[in-house]
């Protein structure tokens, strides 16, 4: 799995809160497009909102955010860049449960990116195959398992062809069984040189996929290191003190 030397997102001494609660603090961090970063790290420690920023989903107050060289700002015409080049996948799948898993996955495709139908569905199909269940395009999310509907997730995102996946805890509200089918999928698209940014406490996957690992505690980034070193040797208190609630 290789990492280039292009860098696919730059952050620059960024801040944000949310009123006055200083949620991110002086983070900086370069991804390399084709790296596979596991983000990990207590609760609350602002995961979820560092990965929501690169995405707009909330916006920084301080410093700056380039993704595939566009500045996330209040220009929208970037914002609409960004998201289409950047997918996302959440803890609840966030389904539109009174569609098909087809229709799901057709949906932005054909109305945000002014894809034909029939392209957009040939697509679907394919990436409906990719995540192993294109015999569930007819059925409602309601009719799958929550493995199942998770893959429809990624599926959904990998539609509109984004550089980029973000995960937020992919496998965090599954039954054990369907945590390996997910994970699999997520396994596949790292060998394919997808960069991926993903908020998972699944250190099999991190020791496994990741080319580095990122240890948040109160909004701030603590520690990084490639994963042997990150688990074997943690630098900080916080870390070997998070590592040993964990594994
Ligand atoms: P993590 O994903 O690491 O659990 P989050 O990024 O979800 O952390 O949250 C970080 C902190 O910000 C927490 O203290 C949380 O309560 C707070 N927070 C998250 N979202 C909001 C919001 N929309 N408004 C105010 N506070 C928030
Ligand atoms: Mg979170």
């Amino acid at each position: 799995m290789e990492v280039s030397d292009e860098v696919a997102i730059q952050i620059t001494d960024m801040n944000k809160w949310y009123g006055t609660f200083h949620v991110l603090r002086d983070i900086d961090l370069t991804v390399y497009r084709g790296e596979r970063i596991v983000i990990c790290g207590p609760s609350g420690s602002g995961k979820s909102t560092l990965i929501r920023c690169i995405n707009r989903l909330e916006e920084h107050q301080q410093g700056s955010i380039v993704v595939d060289g566009n500045e996330l700002n209040s220009d929208l015409k970037n914002v609409d860049k960004v998201r289409s080049e950047v997918g996302m996948v959440f803890q609840h799948f966030n389904l539109f449960p009174h569609l098909t898993i087809l229709e799901n996955c057709t949906l932005a495709p054909i109305w945000v990116r002014k894809v034909p139908r029939k392209e957009a569905v040939d697509r679907a199909m394919h990436f409906l195959e990719k995540v192993k269940i294109p015999d569930q395009a007819n059925k409602y999310p309601g009719q799958l398992s929550g493995g199942q509907q998770q893959r429809v997730a990624i599926a959904r995102s990998l539609c509109m062809m984004p550089r980029i996946m973000l995960f937020d805890e992919p496998t965090s509200a599954l039954d054990p069984e369907m945590i390996k089918e997910v994970l699999d999928t997520m396994i596949e698209l790292a060998e394919e040189g997808m960069t991926m940014l993903c908020v998972t406490h699944e250190m099999g996957f991190a020791q496994a996929v990741a080319n580095r690992v990122i240890f948040m505690a109160d909004g701030q980034i603590v520690e990084q290191n490639e994963p042997k070193e990150f688990f074997n040797n943690p630098k900080s208190e916080r870390t070997q003190q998070f590592l040993s609630q964990i594994i």
